[in-house]
């Protein structure tokens, strides 16, 4: 199994407390709770850039905080923090990070962000109040009570392929100089391979062939997860779509390899993102 970046958390997750508030009230007062603290969606990091992991004496007690699961006699929650000069962008902080602690707040992160943007009923309005340790809110409309749950939200990322060359694409938002796997939103009515297919259609005016699953990743920016394919391509003329890519273009074995290393003809993404785990992969067939 290949090993993708926010994976390998060490927490269980332990759904079975979820539904146990005295349970989980106890495990968040007590002295071996560990807060992953954010301000505005950004954790708070040590110098070691390592989480900042509060201890309830640091955690105000009327803050909501979200269960993410136990590990070695601790309980790990989530919550949200005002201002705090430690706090760090996910991503920054993502490039240093143990990959167990970067796992845990990915699953932080974009639990808090649901909440963030999910204080109102999506059916009737009304304000929601969390439950389920975090994993459920609830309509407070008596009328209602409708459920609802965090969403994931699936996201193909696909390295296109023609013998030895692969194609990369790069977006006008993108570092100088960097290129990467083509990636976009599984849309309603759609399998994975449909979305592969059209979406580097779409982008790069390219058809593909045999559609391979890879690996995946979740995504905590805020909820995707990435599902890692290969493809192989059944044309090769590339017209981009100039809404979503500002260049595409084939790179050899030999070009993706010397990227990989850092001395390539161009940027490849960082360790953390699944483009670079497709890239590496296919580069060392
Ligand atoms: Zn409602």
């Amino acid at each position: 199994m290949l090993t993708t970046g926010f994976t390998g958390s060490p927490l269980d997750r332990a759904d079975q407390l979820r539904n146990d508030s005295a349970a989980l009230e106890a495990l968040r007062s007590g002295s071996e709770a560990r807060f992953a603290a954010f301000v505005d969606l950004r954790p708070l990091v040590d110098e070691l850039g390592e989480p900042r992991w509060l201890t309830n004496s640091e955690v105000p007690a009327e803050l909501y905080a979200i269960f993410l699961g136990l590990h070695d006699g601790n309980a790990y929650f989530a919550v949200s923090v005002p201002p705090d000069e430690h706090a760090m962008e996910l991503r920054t902080a993502a490039a240093r990070m143990s990959p167990g602690n970067l796992a845990i707040l990915a699953q932080a992160r974009s639990l808090l962000s649901w909440h963030a943007n999910h204080q109102h009923c999506a059916k009737c309005g009304a304000h929601t109040q969390p439950a389920k340790g975090g994993y459920q809110r609830i309509c407070e409309s008596e009328a209602c009570r409708a459920e609802h749950f965090p969403r994931t939200d699936p996201v193909v990322i696909m390295l296109v392929t023609d013998g030895d060359r692969c194609l990369l694409g790069r977006q006008p938002k993108f570092p100088p100089g960097y290129y990467s796997t083509l990636a976009g939103f599984v849309e309603a009515g759609e399998s994975i391979e449909e979305a592969v297919a059209r979406e580097v259609f779409e982008e790069a005016g390219v058809s593909v062939s045999r559609v391979s699953y890879i690996a995946s990743q979740p995504w905590p920016f805020p909820s995707s997860l990435m599902i890692g394919c290969f493809a192989e391509a059944a044309t090769t003329e590339i017209q981009i779509d100039a809404t979503e890519l500002e260049d595409a273009k084939w790179f050899t074995k030999g070009e993706a390899r010397a990227a990989l290393a850092g001395a390539g003809p161009f940027k490849c993404s960082p360790r953390f993102a699944i483009s670079y785990t497709l890239l590496k992969t296919w580069a060392e067939l």
